[in-house]
């Protein structure tokens, strides 16, 4: 990438998290960025930073320099002397341009961890010209200096918030290029077609010609398939990052809170024999093979009797309009009730693993009750024995995964705002088509290809705008 937007103004911010940690990290990045660190800096070795090769390593101290002297062994004396001057003990590191994080000259000054030190030294490089760099400042400068192009600077984000090893894995599959590859290569076909339509508007005198028609039809339906394509998997990337949503609903006492425990393992929601024990929404997350799910256990009421059911029973319609997967759980030593089927009536449209509780006990439930209302995956188990729970487990992550492959590596989309756009490519590469089929001027064709190209080019930041890298970066924590 060619585009390099080297910045005036050198910035600095604390990387690590704040609180006691064995060591924390100050970085500075700009053109400044030696020069300031020489001013706070004495090296054990007595030599200037700026004589330090990159990718390298210096031990000394960070100072507060009242009085300045040209003679830097006095200096150091000086300083050993009167400890007030020493703000910690650190290890330098430095990276030059253009070989850095963000490609312009980058130091760490790695001290120990406390907030008091850290914010010591901040202060120290803020007071001799440097300025406190905004949210995700570091990888924007990578992003408009050409480091990173847009996907994988979103990526960076996606590792640190990385809840689970799968979406740690779309993070770095995304970070490496993976992503961007792929859409330089569909940007590439949208463009060869874009050049032949100006081709052909150049120089025909007539509209489109059929053998010419038929090509763009092909060439355009082509790449519109493969934005489908990456749209439908797009689900799975949406749930590897933000984790698959699960919700247990079913009637009171059918066993929902055993369920949740017995998934978990271990004691968390009440249990008890008296109906309506889980007034308000439980919620924990568990991994199911790399995938992170969150279990919500909720009050499974139809109607409230106090002000606390009310807001249980709001709860849980939200919860349900928000989750990916319901486990709709029935007593399978009971027959089924007016309750069970209006429960499952609400829940119809939603992707549903049906789980039959109590199979320890003698089965009196009879499905025939709930036809048309249940699918058919069902598992049978009992939430009080650990029987089937495995089987349970299983379904909820084939109903991401479906094939029988676990994760399908490849490119995942697997951000919202990828989604968006590519959504919006596919809908302008439909109008052209629709715009072909009527037989209209190929100029009409064009416009719409061209926003479909400018809609992927969102994507890996080779269109963009202010207001989109604000919203982006503003996500990300100062000092990344
Ligand atoms: P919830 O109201 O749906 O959350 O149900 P609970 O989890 O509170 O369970 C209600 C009652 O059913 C409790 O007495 C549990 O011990 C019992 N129970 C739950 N699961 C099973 C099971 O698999 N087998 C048997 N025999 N009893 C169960």
């Amino acid at each position: 990438m060619a585009k390099i937007a080297y910045y005036q103004d050198t910035i600095a911010a604390i990387a690590t998290p704040f609180g006691e940690g064995a060591v924390g990290i100050v970085r500075l990045s700009g053109p400044e960025a030696v020069a300031i660190t020489r001013k706070v800096f004495i090296a054990k070795n007595k030599k200037p930073i700026s004589c330090m090769r990159s990718f390298s390593l210096r031990y000394g101290w960070v100072v507060n320099r009242r009085q300045k002297t040209e003679d830097r062994g006095q200096e150091i004396e000086n300083m050993q002397q009167e400890t007030g001057h020493i703000i910690d003990e650190v290890i330098v590191s430095l990276m030059r341009a253009p070989k850095s994080y963000t490609r312009e000259d980058v130091v760490e000054i790695n001290s120990h961890g406390g907030a008091r030190a850290l914010s010591s030294i901040l202060e120290l490089v803020l007071g001799n010209g440097a300025r406190v760099a905004q949210p995700g400042e570091f990888t924007k400068r990578a992003f408009l200096n050409g480091r990173l192009d847009l996907t994988q600077a979103e990526a960076v984000l996606d590792i640190i918030q990385a809840k689970s090893e799968l979406a740690l894995k779309v993070g770095m599959s995304q970070l490496s290029g993976e992503v961007s590859r792929y859409i330089s290569e569909l940007r590439a076909k949208i463009l060869a077609m874009l050049a032949d339509m100006e081709a052909e508007i150049d120089f025909s005198e007539e509209g489109v010609s059929s053998n010419s028609g038929q090509d763009f039809k092909t060439g355009i339906s082509g790449v519109a398939r493969e934005l489908t394509t990456l749209l439908e998997k797009s689900f799975q990337g949406k749930v590897i990052r933000e984790g698959l949503k699960v919700v247990i609903y079913g009637k009171p006492n059918v066993g929902k809170s055993s369920l949740l425990n017995a998934i978990l393992k271990k004691e968390r929601a009440i249990v008890t024999p008296i109906a309506g024990t889980t007034r308000d929404t439980v919620e924990e997350f568990i991994n199911i093979k790399g995938l992170a799910v969150q279990l919500i256990d909720t009050a499974g009421i139809l109607e409230h009797r106090d002000d606390i059911e009310k807001e249980a029973l709001n709860r849980t319609q939200k919860a349900l309009q928000a989750s990916d997967l319901v486990i709709f759980v029935l007593d399978g030593s009971s027959p089924v009730t007016g309750e069970d089927r209006i429960l499952a009536n609400q829940v119809r449209l939603k992707k549903t693993v049906v789980v039959i509780n109590k199979c320890d006990q003698a089965r009196r439930i009879d499905l025939a009750g709930l036809k048309g209302l249940i699918p058919e995956t069902i598992v049978e188990v009992s939430a009080l024995e650990n029987r089937n729970i495995a089987q349970l487990e299983e379904l909820i992550y084939r109903s991401v995964f479906d094939s029988r492959s676990n994760f399908d590596e490849g490119v995942v989309i697997s951000n919202a705002r990828h989604i968006e756009a590519l959504k919006r490519s596919r809908q302008h590469l439909e109008t052209s088509l629709d715009t072909l089929e009527k037989g209209l001027s190929l100029e009409f064709i064009s416009l719409d290809v061209k926003k479909a190209l400018d809609a992927i080019g969102e994507l890996t930041g080779e269109v963009f705008n202010e207001d989109i890298l604000n919203v982006i970066f503003s996500k990300f924590c100062i000092g990344k």
